[in-house]
């Protein structure tokens, strides 16, 4: 018997029901279906090019040999990195575990009440930790972070705006970087300064300050916080979460805002992400605040629940208004970040905090006396050696290596040292030998035990933290490996996710993250690496990494590909950067027209503000494409103003329009480019390239198309990719050497989660790829015409067929029964479903995105419900019961409502929980009936609530 290829793992019809599902649909091939459904127009012409498909076995002996290539030594880098201990039952029960890798974002809160506690306790401690009121589930990296609170700074004080944001000039290079290209695509200028001269004169926006900063000096700043402030500046300080349980934190120095990575709670370095960054805000802010905030809210009995909070602050409600373009973000390294906390509690951090500290201490100690000179001796984990020579700095960063251990590179005579929760006294012995303080590498270090014993810190008393922080129980409670583990697969079981059940999400691609694809994240080769380690020592990575951007260059018909974006919408912003850049190399200043078309994504609008450009909507036509006399009108009243446009293709609406070449041919006639939002190329790969068919550039969603998981909202990877006149805009490892602005901190962004993509391609090869989107329009097809005597599909394209997904149109209906889209999306809960996407791109719909992954049997289940609901629906339209007595309505139905003794409702207890027969004996119930989310936002609570919140 020939071995089953991974595509037959990935794909879930088989052959049989592969032909059932085309003659539903009249077929007799896929290859016919296809010929209708994709316009002739934009067809590829030959296959991809790819490597030949391996197997399973093959691909991981693949990867192993990539990791194999890269060195693990001893990381004392620092710059805003650093290892950290996974404590293994965090690794194992939520890093490995798909029950929380595979959820989706919290949207349908009933079913997320899990992960929204795990992102509660993460807000909660970070609120607690940076002496602040209110924190956000998490922002994308550190230098991001802080260029969204420059943002923030500049919208929240109204009376400074044009004034500048002044920055310390001791902040990490990165975060320099990053800020530089976000200020000056978003028109603010900054100034760096020395901040022991104190503030320079003149007014100012915002004051960012580092804290411990770049040089590791933790330095009193009440001072100059309190001048800014006095002066009308708001204060922003990028800071170190463990640093935070020892000094006192930014919101006790007097700043209104505090960011920064919590990396070092037990998320591996990963090469340089994903990792959670944080923002958190005096009160006051909140409403300003980026990203996902969680909050307290209650159900329709009253219990506490939680949801997302402010969610009209989301891009598809507030597009080019929005407050940033975060869309995903890093959900579940803030749920590892959040877990960290729970098991090691206050006490546990600061012992962690106490021995990273002193441990650096005992190296200041050592250099001094052997009459080294420091950069600062106030510090917490980082001590910098300032040499003679270059020559001298040379040989310890060689030296170190040589015995294991990374060092950093400061200047041309400045070494770092930076400690950390996993270091040992053999490493620092190691660290003093390659310092010359030591002549021995194998002397026993009582130099460091001396140090160690003596108690006191190296930074000024003054800044010694004496406030609480973490008292909630959550905190206390979970010690135990045993009470660890519980309270993990608890949460987990309160959510549904992929290991569970289909989630059928437009635009979302929620497909298989294949067991296979995910286990190399957490080989220590690739988890292990320092996204700054010398080049040498990174081979297999850059490898990995160069392979997978050509494989992607392949399939999208474009020239190169950067996968430095951490996120679609740092894709999109990377990608209209590239175009205004463009643009300005040929003294086009003047181009700076964003055309929009009306059904476009929220992200799109958002990113083009941040990118300087000014949109301008272009309206969708009866059918749902775009209106090409609107696009001609808008072309018109901007002359030589145009820069591009931003077309999803398929369209939002989840067709493929055969006009769209005529559509990117009339935007470069007018000297436009064309961005092609990529997040639908699940029905593109292996039969269209944007590339070919008139796309400058794309983003592509790894954690879509490419099987990233969601994770909860995140991470994701946003690669982007453009034709060979944009290639020298990408931003890339060398970003700020070449020009291009980077759009995230660590040169290849979520490097961490490639190998991921990386094994997809590898496994499913040009044919398997090809395969999975004929699925992937089977899919969807199917589910439409099945259920089009229910619910009919808003829009169709050629031949009556949709590409990857279907817009359920339930206006109608609504209108007979009162009976609302919402409403659907909570029935299916109690079918066990995950509800399509709602709303988007058109109010009162759903969009239904089967993909590949999904058998028959399971789209079966689903058809099933939404037939039955379909009929529940037409029991209120006949008038057997109102709209608010109807199950519907009412739905969800927790376990505590359908077996309470009072039942008093129209319709029986089975019917609320049993409605079709095959959950006798799979039932889900959801922890809590439905959530009400107006009542969270006007009694704003985004922190752990106390116990006897819960009680009744
Ligand atoms: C998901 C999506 C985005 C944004 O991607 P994120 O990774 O969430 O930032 C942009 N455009 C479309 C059409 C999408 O579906």
């Amino acid at each position: 018997m020939t071995p089953v290829g991974f595509a037959a793992r990935h794909i879930g019809p088989g052959p049989d029901t592969t032909e059932t599902m085309l003659g539903v649909l009249g077929y007799d091939s896929l290859d016919a279906l296809i010929d209708d459904a994709v316009p002739a127009g934009i067809r590829q012409q030959q296959e991809l090019h790819l490597p030949p498909a391996l197997s399973e076995a093959e691909t991981l002996a693949a990867l192993r040999r990539f990791a194999s290539q890269n060195q693990v030594k001893t990381q004392m880098i620092g710059q805003g990195y650093y290892p950290a201990h996974t404590p293994s039952v965090i690794q194992r029960n939520v890093l490995e575990n798909p029950a929380w890798y595979t959820a989706y974002t919290p949207y349908q809160p009933e079913i997320s009440q899990g992960r929204l506690e795990a992102l509660l306790n993460f807000q909660t401690m970070v609120a607690d930790l940076t002496g602040l009121d209110i924190a956000n589930a998490s922002l994308l990296d550190e230098p991001s972070a802080v260029a969204e609170a420059v943002l923030l700074m500049r919208r929240a004080n109204k009376a400074q705006t044009g004034a500048r944001i002044l920055v310390d000039a001791d902040i990490f290079p990165q975060t320099r970087l990053v800020l530089a290209g976000r200020a000056e695509a978003a028109g603010i200028a900054l100034e760096f300064f020395d901040a022991a001269q104190g503030l320079p004169e003149g007014e100012i926006c915002g004051l960012v300050l580092q804290q411990p900063g770049n040089s590791g000096a933790v330095v009193d700043h009440s001072g100059l916080i309190s001048e800014a402030k006095e002066r009308g500046a708001l204060v922003t300080v990028a800071t170190d979460l463990l640093a935070c349980t020892l000094i006192t934190p930014p919101g006790e120095q007097g700043a209104d805002i505090a960011v920064g990575s919590s990396q070092r709670f037990g998320v591996p370095l990963f090469f340089g992400g994903p990792h959670a960054a944080f923002i958190a805000v005096r009160s006051g802010l909140q409403r300003q605040l980026p990203g996902r905030l969680v909050g307290v809210s209650q159900d329709a009995e009253g219990r506490t629940a939680y949801r997302l909070a402010l969610q009209t602050r989301e891009q598809h409600i507030r597009r080019e208004r929005a407050t940033s373009n975060i869309c995903t973000a890093q959900a579940l390294l803030a749920v590892v970040a959040g877990m960290y906390g729970v098991y090691h509690g206050p006490e546990g951090l600061r012992r962690i905090a106490e021995r990273v500290h002193t441990q650096a201490r005992g190296l200041a100690e050592a250099i001094k006396a052997a009459g080294g000179t420091l950069v600062t001796e106030s510090f917490f984990d980082t001590v910098q050696m300032r040499l003679e020579t270059f020559e001298e700095a040379e040989r310890i960063i060689a030296g170190a290596e040589a015995v294991g251990v990374n060092l950093r590179r400061v200047d041309e005579t400045t070494v770092g040292i930076s400690t950390d929760e996993t270091t040992t006294s053999r490493e620092l012995y190691l660290v003093a030998y390659a310092l010359g303080l030591v002549d021995r590498p194998s002397r026993a270090p009582e130099l460091f035990d001396e140090v160690i014993l003596d108690g006191d810190f190296a930074y000024p008393d003054s800044l010694a933290r004496t406030s609480e922080y973490m008292t909630h129980p959550i905190f206390h409670t979970v010690r135990s490996e045993t009470q660890m583990m519980r309270y993990l697969r608890r949460l987990a079981d309160r959510d549904l996710a992929l290991d569970r059940t289909m989630i059928p999400l437009g635009s979302c691609t929620m497909k298989l993250n294949a067991a296979t694809e995910m286990q190399a994240i957490s080989w220590p080769e690739f988890a292990s690496i320092h996204p700054y380690a010398p080049e040498h020592q990174t081979q297999g990575w850059r490898e990995l990494i160069v392979d997978l951007e050509d494989r992607l260059a392949e399939i999208t018909g474009y020239v190169a590909v950067s996968v430095q974006p951490n996120a679609g919408s740092q894709g999109e912003y990377a990608g209209l950067l590239a175009i205004r850049q463009y643009h300005l190399s040929r003294g086009d200043d003047a181009r700076t027209v964003c055309l929009i078309p009306a059904s476009a994504h929220g992200t799109n609008a958002s990113s083009a503000v941040l990118a300087g450009l000014q949109v301008v909507v272009v309206a969708t036509a009866e059918d749902g494409t775009i209106d090409l006399e609107d696009l001609d009108e808008k072309i018109a009243a901007h002359p030589d103003q145009i820069a591009a446009i931003m077309i999803t293709y398929p369209s939002t609406h989840g067709v493929y329009e055969s006009d769209v070449r005529e559509v990117c041919h009339r935007v470069h006639e007018a000297g436009g480019q064309v961005y092609i939002d990529g997040a639908n190329l699940n029905a593109l790969v292996g039969l269209a390239q944007p590339g070919e068919f008139g796309g400058d550039v794309s983003h592509l969603n790894l954690h879509k198309t490419f099987c990233i998981p969601h994770g909860g909202g995140g991470p994701g990877v946003g690669p982007v990719a453009v034709a060979e006149h944009l290639v020298d805009f990408l931003p890339t490892e060398d970003s700020g050497l070449t020009g291009a602005a980077p759009v995230a901190g660590a040169p290849y962004g979520s490097a961490g989660v490639l190998p991921i993509s990386w094994a997809y391609l590898a496994l499913m090869g040009a044919e398997g790829l090809t395969k999975a989107t004929a699925h992937a329009l089977l899919g969807a097809n199917y589910i439409s015409r099945r259920l089009a005597e229910h619910f009919p599909t808003l829009y169709t394209g050629e031949n009556g067929l949709v590409a990857h997904e279907c817009i359920l149109d339930l206006r109608e209906l609504t209108k007979e029964s009162g009976i609302t889209a919402e409403d659907v999306c909570k029935r299916l809960i109690d079918y066990g479903f995950h509800a399509p996407t709602l709303a988007f791109p058109v109010a009162g719909t759903l969009m239904v995105e089967p993909t590949e992954s999904e058998d028959l049997v399971e789209i079966e289940r689903f058809i099933e419900a939404m037939v039955a609901i379909r009929a529940e629906i037409q029991e209120v339209i006949d008038g057997k019961l109102e709209a608010h007595e109807s199950p519907l309505r009412h739905a969800p139905h927790p376990a505590v409502v359908v077996i309470a003794d009072d039942w008093d409702r129209a319709y029986s207890r089975e019917e609320a929980a049993f409605p079709v027969s095959g959950l006798q004996q799979d039932k889900y119930f959801p922890p809590v009936s439905r959530i009400d989310g107006a009542h969270g936002d006007r009694h704003l609570v985004c922190s752990c609530p106390p116990p006897e919140a819960f009680e009744l």
